[in-house]
């Protein structure tokens, strides 16, 4: 079994429902999209001489053309190395020449930045724009026949965003990504023939392993035309099309929900189904917040490059919990493992810890990367007896619901003690004048570390005293941030992640605006 059977399947199914629609306007039926991607296959292999493994990589902005540049991919035995469109060029070399991409697809506005890696490096790629008549001829060359895949081939090498150091490319097999799409249907988010997908987060990342599912199942792609997140044309499309499911980072549902076309609506967004939000914290008063403005339309995946979108899941009915603490807990929880992942949490020797301890979060699935590429240290260092070590920390509750506490190096330690930035985080976020708020532990000759809290203020009126009695109220006195820093913004990756390396590094050097000090 491999990727390239979806659409061929689709195709024979619903060969006449949409499958690229660009804004409102449908650009390729399933039957258009597998011819497509068949003829892109056989120019691949044949005009440009690729063998089968050749690495192809993706570096350009939502496009309909993803999906059949993806599919092309697998149907002749290559495999895609999507890449973010918003890296520097010199990023983009980086993951070039790494990965040693034969090819890289590219668009008008990004041909130049791509040029520039490609020039950097000794073995360039081959570039092609898909807004070239070159791009057209590929496409319409005779269609390439399934090439021979095993499922253990490799489908995706996914960069891992890099929050710290260089990025490394997780090997995503053909099996790894059919486990993805299996979860997905089953634990996230069951799709119909004719649904839709609506692309507004970048297609290199969790919004394109979407692509598959939803080819899966006969389902649109909807490519906005301005090609992103633009909270006013997201509310005309739901208004147009209908059953639409979305994924979004926590910081575009937030953005979403607050933006006047969406919280001043009397029917909100009549066409959307389900938004799935993941990749970083998405804290209880904006879960909350969401669920109160858009209904029970929500479902949260947890998962990392290395088991993408695939670790536990809190589906839509799990966001309905009675609003008591345990219910409260369950809501803010990322949710049980999803069906073909199993998930411990374990201490410092791998043992698996007892339910409600915190520990280092692994998981074992056939959605688990097959390793890093290039990188048999990291691989050995990530993949221990079969199990993921995610680096994040975490504990589950008696039913297996997995509560998330941050990533094992953002845990702060402060006179011996554990303190979980997430744990503060969440109690910050509480105040009605905290917009954003980000924690991490300065060094300390005293303590080791105390916690410095930075802020982000929504509107005037907010000062540290009130904070720091939030906290008092809240939890132990230990863990309270000793210094807030109050910014007009957090420092966050093309994902929408927050830098935490970039605000110790703030701190390090001294930079510190608006500081408050708690008043005891
Ligand atoms: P990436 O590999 O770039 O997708 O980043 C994966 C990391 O994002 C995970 O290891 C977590 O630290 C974080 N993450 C992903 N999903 C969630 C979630 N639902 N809640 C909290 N953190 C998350």
């Amino acid at each position: 079994m491999h990727l390239g059977n979806l659409l061929t399947r689709a195709a024979n199914l619903h060969g006449d429902l949409p499958a690229l629609i660009r804004g409102d306007v449908v650009v390729a039926d399933h039957t258009a999209l597998a011819r497509r991607a068949a003829g892109l296959a056989h120019g691949l292999r044949h005009h440009l001489g690729l063998i089968p493994g050749s690495r192809v990589a993706v570096a350009m902005s939502n496009d309909p053309a993803y999906v059949e540049i993806l599919f092309a991919c697998w149907r002749a035995g290559l495999a895609a190395v999507p890449v973010n469109a918003k890296l520097h060029a010199r990023e983009i070399a980086y993951i070039l020449e790494h990965s040693g991409a034969a090819v890289v697809f590219t668009d008008g506005k990004l041909a130049a930045t791509v040029g520039m890696a490609a020039g950097a490096i000794t073995s360039a790629p081959r570039i092609l724009s898909v807004d070239d008549a070159d791009y057209a001829r590929l496409v319409a060359r005779d269609p390439l026949a399934q090439a021979p895949v095993s499922p253990h081939d490799l489908a995706w090498l996914f960069y891992t965003s890099g929050t710290t150091g260089r990025p490394k490319g997780a090997m995503l097999t053909h099996a790894n990504l059919l486990a993805m799409t299996a979860c997905h249907l089953i634990d996230v988010d069951p799709v119909l023939p004719g649904d839709r997908v609506l692309h507004a987060a970048p297609m290199s990342h969790g919004s394109g392993l979407y692509i598959i599912p939803h080819v899966a199942q006969a389902a649109g792609q909807i490519i906005p035309e301005s090609r992103g997140f633009e909270p006013e044309e997201l509310v005309r499309l739901f208004d147009r099309h209908r059953r639409v499911s979305m994924f979004a980072a926590p910081t575009m549902v937030h953005r979403f929900i607050h933006h006047p076309a969406v919280a001043d609506s009397d029917d909100p967004l009549p066409g959307l189904k389900t938004i799935i939000y993941g990749g970083a914290p998405m804290y209880l008063a904006d879960k909350t917040a969401a669920l109160a403005r858009l209904g029970p339309r929500l479902a949260q995946i947890y998962g990392q490059g290395e088991s993408p979108m695939t670790i536990t899941a809190l589906g839509r009915d799990a966001h309905l919990q009675p609003d008591d603490e345990a219910g409260r807990a369950r809501l803010a929880s990322a949710g049980p493992a999803q069906w073909l992942v199993d998930v411990s949490v374990v201490d410092e020797s791998g043992r698996p810890l007892p339910v409600g301890e915190t520990g280092e979060v692994t998981a074992a699935g056939p959605s688990v990367m097959a390793g890093y590429w290039r990188d048999p240290d990291a691989t050995a260092r990530t993949l221990r007896d079969g199990r993921l070590f995610t680096g994040d920390m975490g504990a589950l509750d008696a039913q297996g619901y997995l509560t998330l506490k941050d990533r094992s190096k953002d845990v702060i330690i402060s006179g011996g003690s554990n303190i979980y930035p997430r744990e503060v985080e969440e109690v910050l976020l509480d105040h009605p004048a905290v917009a954003e708020v980000s924690v991490i532990g300065a060094a300390d000759a005293d303590w080791g570390e105390v916690v410095v809290a930075f802020v982000v203020a929504d509107g005037e009126g907010i000062d540290a005293a009130a904070l720091d009695r939030l906290c008092l109220d809240r939890i132990a006195r230990f863990k309270r941030p000793k210094r807030y820093v109050f910014v007009d913004a957090l420092p966050k990756n093309n994902y929408g992640k927050v830098l935490k390396t970039a605000l110790r590094t703030r701190l390090a050097e001294g930079v510190d605006e608006r500081p408050g000090q708690p008043s005891a």
